[in-house]
């Protein structure tokens, strides 16, 4: 998708699990959105900075990118939801769009979901909205059944101690 589409996309997401963790419509609702939603959107915008610096859709399209910031908060306590704007832009990117990412970059294949339209499509921005509905979906399905404490702590530890083993 276009920078636009992800700026939309992290803006929703964003906003979306900030108001899902601080419901009570006070001003610690307006705090959790802020908090939440500017990492993601910073992380949003990162990977496409491959189109500048590296080959687009791959350079920092893959996995390693994800991992190096899911890894980040772990070892230094420090941005904990960009990876998310990370995750969300890999989503975008391969529900919504046709084009593929080299997911195991240097290895050059480019992988796809076979779901999602061309950038220049009328219909890319129905799409965006639609996968931010599914992901806004998946995180109001954490919620619902008790994982909130992944959203609200989204670091590496927090998802091993949630396992059920
Ligand atoms: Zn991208």
């Amino acid at each position: 998708m276009n920078k636009r589409g992800h700026i939309v996309n992290a803006v929703l997401l964003g906003a979306g699990i900030g108001y899902l963790l601080e419901p009570s419509g006070s001003i610690a609702t307006l705090r959790s959105v802020f908090v939440v939603g500017i990492p993601i959107v910073l992380g949003a915008l990162f990977p496409d900075i491959d189109t500048e610096f590296g080959t687009h859709r791959k350079t920092f399209h893959n996995v390693w990118v994800l991992a190096i910031f899911v890894a980040f908060p772990y070892y230094t306590g420090n941005l904990q939801y960009v990876w998310l704007g990370i995750a969300t832009h890999y989503a975008l990117d391969l529900l919504g769009n046709v084009k593929g990412m080299a997911v195991l970059y240097p290895y050059p294949e480019m992988y796809d979901i076979p779901v999602g339209v061309p950038v220049t499509s009328k219909w890319a921005d129905v799409v965006t909205l639609l996968v931010t509905a599914f992901e806004l979906a998946v995180v109001a399905g954490l919620v619902h059944v008790g994982r909130a404490e992944l959203l609200r702590n989204p670091t590496l530890t927090t998802v091993v101690d949630s396992l059920p083993v």
